[in-house]
């Protein structure tokens, strides 16, 4: 019921020929797949570009950060009024985000509220750090950023929203949650709290991605899961071939 997503998350790589390229390289395999949604995120100053080279495909593009307010005196931010003409989908509180630029999880939620009420879909990242994973507060950690980042959302505006689950410790490591772990996460404390904030039924709905060092020897496994709806990829969707394969497991 749910449909799977693989999303490419750029982060600060590709300029514009190389956005073009890469899309170029990409198209042919994906430009009309069925039953998986896929969304290449590159920055910002790709966007532009990628949206010519998409527009005739079912490829999705997101951006990977954004200001809650419209305009203004922010000097260096985008806003959700700029995106909303770029792209459907916006990747929300990344972690690198949080530790490296100061997002919390009020910013976030504001930023998700934002996005909603300019009609950009959030893929909001939520994740514990090693130090939290091995003091046994996963659960603890995650649970309070779902609640606090989804917070004063409506059911119409959670059914926009998609969760990445991607524990700080896998991104960019090569060490990837186990399957069951992450599906225990997704399953045992995600999925109970969107089925509490927003009801069974939209609860049920909600996708909820996996990130982490995802590669394609390890992406059916974990795309396989029950409560796993796809991936959140960063080093993995740089390369097409290897983006291709992540597609192809989510099918
Ligand atoms: C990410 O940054 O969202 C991510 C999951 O990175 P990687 O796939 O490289 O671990």
């Amino acid at each position: 019921m749910r449909t799977p997503m693989v999303a490419g998350n750029w982060k600060m790589n590709k300029g514009l020929y190389e956005t073009r390229d890469l899309i170029r390289e990409m198209y042919p395999v994906l430009h009309a797949v069925e039953g998986v949604e896929v969304v290449i995120c590159p920055p910002f100053v790709g966007l532009g570009v990628a949206k010519r080279e998409v527009e005739a495909s079912t490829i999705k593009l997101g951006a990977q950060n954004m200001h809650w307010a419209d305009s203004g005196a922010f000097t260096g931010e985008i806003s959700p009024t700029m995106l909303k003409e770029l792209c459907e989908y916006v990747i929300l509180g990344h972690s690198e985000r949080r530790a490296m630029f100061g997002e919390t999880d009020e910013t976030v939620n504001k930023k998700v509220l934002a996005a909603l009420a300019h009609g950009l879909k959030p893929i909001v990242c939520v994740g514990e750090t090693l130090e939290e994973n091995q003091s046994g507060i996963t659960a603890e950690v995650v649970s309070r950023q779902v609640r606090a980042d989804l917070e004063g959302l409506n059911q119409e505006q959670a059914e926009q929203v998609v969760i990445a689950y991607e524990p700080v410790w896998a991104i960019g490591t090569g060490l990837a949650a186990t399957p069951e772990g992450a599906n225990a996460v997704h399953k045992d404390v995600i999925r109970p709290i969107l089925r509490d904030m927003f009801g069974e039924t939209i609860g049920d709905g909600m996708r909820i991605l996996y990130g982490g060092s995802v590669n394609p020897g390890n992406a059916a496994e974990l795309f396989g899961q029950s409560d796993i709806d796809g991936g959140l990829i960063g080093g993995a969707s740089l390369k097409a071939e290897s983006f291709i394969a992540l597609v192809k497991a989510a099918m």
